[in-house]
């Protein structure tokens, strides 16, 4: 998850039998919540076989045990009844149809409990043809990966991907396909520069006044051009999570009163269990010149059964809570992803929404209009639309950067201002967000700029002290003439 789409996390190494090295041998906080977040969190993991918050470097599976950690049974009992489960929540025909086709041991309370959707994320081949019909460029990128930004998809939505169709739009961003293994010039692993601008491991600190914090780098679903693909997804890797980490970052930014702004991402951090995430919000609450909060998440999209009643009255505390979801098509709208966002904004928590521009997916004026229209009515105001970065791997989703120009320009006065994103570059090498927008600027007339509307029509505006439309004045006397949304083209061009 980006400070966006782009979210501490959970281990993985391709194995289904993940295991649990939670991290408390480095320096405890003297807040004493951390050492009973840990107890709780352990005793759910161990219960439920879930991967840690760190990123073990060893092999051997660790328990509890050996961490010299040992639950109450009365904490076993109840992380293992409640910290999961989700009473009450809707399931869709769709899904239902689904779960009894191909999870018929699963009830409906199974399907609703967040670890059990964990557990049963598609991680192979073999899962996946169990569902989808593979098509032969599928199955060789499936095979042929190592390493990071493995295979996972949880069932919730698995049951929204296309059994046949390989161009189906959700299936395309979330199986891989060879295209993954081209590498083009320009791109990346790291396109945006962010371990350059590490202050301390997994703390961003590239704007004056915000950071970046990567909690985690487990995610419940992969998307295939993620832009921390380096670091998502890989157990043993170089990227490690843990709560020491997490107190370091947090007394980084204890020291630089700048700092007013906290953008929690990863990796997903919806997907650090509710005691541990509470401990970071309450450990970063602590912090009195830190006005505002942010998560960056995926998971009401992918894993709506995330978003429990607990999870929501624990965010409550703490305001000024923000949040940033990521979604891609309108197909995600789903009622339960709707479930999802009403609960979390009846918690008193503004919700953003966070697009990547995609080719074959998302790239034309009707999918967006229909998804940006379905977010206003989930209550989630659409609040970046991104250029694609250029991460390795990514060119057969990446458009043309006119591409996003035109959406922008076919949404703007043709439907309602909170429908309408803001279209950004993320500057490759670290320079931060761009913003692109159509130019209704199309030159001057002496004491009067002249503007064009979302129709093409020519309007002046008094503005006798300014410059502001000279060089379009320039363009046109050149031969260019400017289209609706104020865009320059020769004559030529335009037959
Ligand atoms: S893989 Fe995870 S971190 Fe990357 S974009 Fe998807 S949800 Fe965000």
């Amino acid at each position: 998850m980006k400070d966006r789409p782009g979210s501490a996390g959970i281990p993985e190494d391709g194995s289904t039998k993940e295991h649990i090295s939670l991290d408390i041998t480095g320096p405890v906080p003297e807040h004493t919540y951390h050492l009973q977040t840990v107890e709780a969190d352990s005793a759910a993991l161990a219960s439920l076989h879930f991967p840690s918050l760190h990123h073990s470097h060893s092999d051997a599976p660790q328990s509890q045990t050996e961490n010299g950690i040992a639950p109450t049974k009365s904490v076993r009992k109840q992380a293992k009844k409640s910290l999961f489960k989700n009473p009450g929540f809707p399931e869709s025909e769709r899904t239902r149809a689904f779960r009894r086709r191909f999870y018929p041991d699963a009830t409906k309370e199974d399907w609703s409990d967040w670890g059990w959707q964990v557990r049963h994320r598609i991680r192979d081949l073999e899962q996946l043809s169990r569902i989808i019909k593979l098509s032969p460029d599928e199955e060789t990128a499936v095979l042929r990966h190592r390493g990071s930004l493995p295979i996972g998809i949880t069932p919730y939505y698995a049951s929204l991907l296309d059994e046949i169709n390989p161009d189906q739009p959700l299936r395309r961003t979330h199986i891989p396909v060879t295209g993954e293994y081209v590498r083009t010039p320009g791109e990346d692993p790291d396109p945006l520069g962010e371990d350059h601008d590490t202050a301390t491991p997994g703390l961003v600190h590239r704007y004056p006044d915000r950071v970046l914090f990567l909690t985690t780098g487990f995610c419940s679903t992969y998307c295939r051009y993620c832009t921390r693909s380096r670091m998502v997804g890989e157990t043993n890797g170089v990227y490690s999570f843990s709560v020491s980490q997490w107190e370091k970052a947090a007394q980084y930014i204890e020291a630089h009163p700048e700092i007013r702004d906290c953008l929690l991402s990863g990796g997903d951090p919806l997907s650090i269990m509710d005691d541990k995430l509470e401990w970071l919000l309450a450990r970063l609450r602590r912090i009195k010149h830190l006005e505002f909060i942010r998560i960056g998440t995926k998971i009401p999209v992918v894993m709506p059964q995330r978003i429990t009643k607990n999870l929501t009255r624990m965010l409550r505390k703490y305001h000024p809570l923000w949040m940033s979801i990521h979604f891609t098509h309108p197909d995600e709208l789903t009622p339960e992803t709707a479930e999802a966002c009403e609960r979390l904004a009846d918690a008193g928590i503004p919700l953003g929404s966070q697009t990547v521009l995609l080719k074959g997916v998302n790239d034309n004026l009707e999918t967006m209009r229909r998804l940006y229209h379905g977010l206003l009515k989930i209550r989630v105001k659409p609040y970046y639309l991104y250029q694609c970065d250029p991460v390795s791997g990514s060119s057969h989703f990446r458009t043309p950067v006119e591409k996003g120009l035109e959406i922008m320009a076919g949404l703007r006065g043709f439907t309602t201002g909170y429908a309408n994103p803001i279209f950004v570059i993320d500057a490759p090498g670290g320079g931060g967000k761009i913003p692109l927008m159509p130019d209704y600027v199309i030159g001057r007339d002496g004491a009067d700029l002249l503007l064009t509307n979302f129709e093409g029509g020519v309007y002046r505006y008094p503005d006798p002290e300014g410059r502001l439309g000279e060089s379009q004045n320039y363009l046109r006397q050149q031969g260019f003439d400017h289209d609706t949304a104020g865009r320059f083209y020769t004559a030529k061009a335009r037959n």
